[in-house]
């Protein structure tokens, strides 16, 4: 069966038909600036030439259509009709405490998708929008919700409560929830297989280390606690953002810099992380760049960096008593063995042997990186969220 996976963001649109005999990528491709001028849809058929369509999409409705076309275009098209789509895959971001698994879209889930508005502010309202549009481009078909949220549903009270007063979390629902679930989900997973772990009792630490970035801690692949909270701005040093900080250095700076809550919000969300810190570039790689010509902000910058994702390895380690292996993935888990070995040098008490050849070798494909004796696993995993909502949409229409 093929299975259409569907991201949809507030001006873009990113797809991949897959064909789940064999799990191989018959197409995918991406639209940009939907709603805005110079939309353009850029399609990727495997195995044949790339193909372009600029035209206006005034909307959602009309970037979905052009994806169904394409797709079945007679020169670029990989199918001879949308018959031959037997489901559609939605990553959706945010289900609150509604849905802890992926479902069947109802009435149902798209109330909930919509009392997450906000939430999910720039992803929920978007990710209705492609449902509705799919469901009008192809009346009957099936559309699967895969939450983003999903994976930290297993989360225990004492993970996901925050320490203020309880009646904000019973009239808000204001409590961890976490992101990049599909992509914890997804590694966790592989990483068990992989590494050959027990898959009801492994001890898993997975690393998501992007622009965005978190970690997650999970057991037999359920998770116990993951550094993202309410929003994807709590946790790790990010590209952009901040990450853990002090609460009270929002009043204080908004006093200090006369912003208003959500200018100092948008501060910690696209001015701070590493871009911030240093002044120098939201992407790891202009950062190192730096760091080699002796740029000491740079340096602080990165070490800092290091520094939160072993201080959450650690504490996560004693949430699970133990650890039985460790994955990095996105892109500079997946791509970059100095960072990896900057984090890893803090855990020589557990025991942890980097082998230093294959940890240079590991570049955007799955590798042990430890040695035969370390007493922890550690693993590069290549993230693949499409996948992982393909596999989930068809377990649930099979
Ligand atoms: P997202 O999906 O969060 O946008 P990705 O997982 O694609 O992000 O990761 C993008 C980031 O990965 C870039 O900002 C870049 O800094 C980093 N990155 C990619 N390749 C490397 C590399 N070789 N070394 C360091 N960082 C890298």
């Amino acid at each position: 069966m093929n299975i259409l996976v569907l991201n949809c963001g507030s001006s873009s649109l990113k797809y991949q038909l897959i064909n789940m005999d064999d799990e191989s990528v018959i197409a995918k491709g991406l639209v940009e600036r939907i709603g805005i001028e110079g939309s353009i849809l850029t399609h990727k058929p495997t195995g044949k030439d790339k193909y372009v369509v600029e035209t206006p999409m005034k909307d959602h409705n009309i970037a979905v259509k052009l994806v169904l076309d394409a797709l079945v275009d007679p020169e670029h098209g990989v199918i001879k009709s949308t018959d031959e789509i037997g489901a559609v895959g939605h990553r959706v971001l945010h289900a609150g405490e509604a849905y802890k698994e992926s479902c069947l879209v109802t009435e149902d889930v798209k109330r909930v998708i919509k009392e997450c508005f906000d939430l999910g502010p720039l992803h929920n309202p978007a990710n209705l929008i492609g449902i509705e549009a799919v469901e009008a481009a192809m009346p009957g078909k099936k559309n699967i919700a895969v939450w983003d949220t999903a994976f930290g549903g297993t989360m225990e009270p004492k993970a996901y409560l925050y320490a203020i007063p309880r009646e904000y979390y019973e009239k808000y629902h204001v409590r961890r929830y976490g992101f990049h679930g599909t992509s914890h989900m997804f590694v966790s997973g592989e990483t068990i297989k992989f590494a050959g772990l027990n898959k009801d009792n492994a001890k898993v630490i997975v690393c998501h280390l992007g622009n965005g970035a978190s970690i997650s801690a999970s057991i037999g692949g359920k998770c116990v606690d993951t550094s993202m909270g309410l929003t994807p701005l709590e946790g790790l040093i990010m590209g952009t953002r901040s990450g853990d900080l002090d609460p009270a250095i929002l009043e204080y700076l908004c006093n200090h810099e006369n912003m208003t809550i959500s200018e100092m919000l948008n501060v910690l969300n696209k001015k701070s992380g590493i871009l911030g810190m240093s002044g120098i570039s939201s992407d790891f790689r202009d950062l190192i760049a730096e760091v080699d010509k002796g740029n000491q902000i740079a340096k602080d910058t990165l070490d800092a960096y290091a520094y939160r994702v072993a201080k959450y390895i650690g504490s996560y380690v004693a949430a699970m008593n133990g650890v039985d292996a460790i994955a990095f993935t996105a892109g500079v888990g997946e791509n970059n063995a100095r960072i990896r070995k900057m984090i890893l040098s803090y855990f020589n008490y557990l025991g942890i042997e980097v082998d230093d050849a294959a940890n240079e070798a590991a570049v955007g494909e799955t590798k042990m990186i430890s040695t035969a004796d370390s007493k922890v696993k550690v693993v590069v995993l290549p993230t693949n969220e499409e996948l992982a909502i393909a596999r989930d949409t068809l377990a649930l229409v099979k």
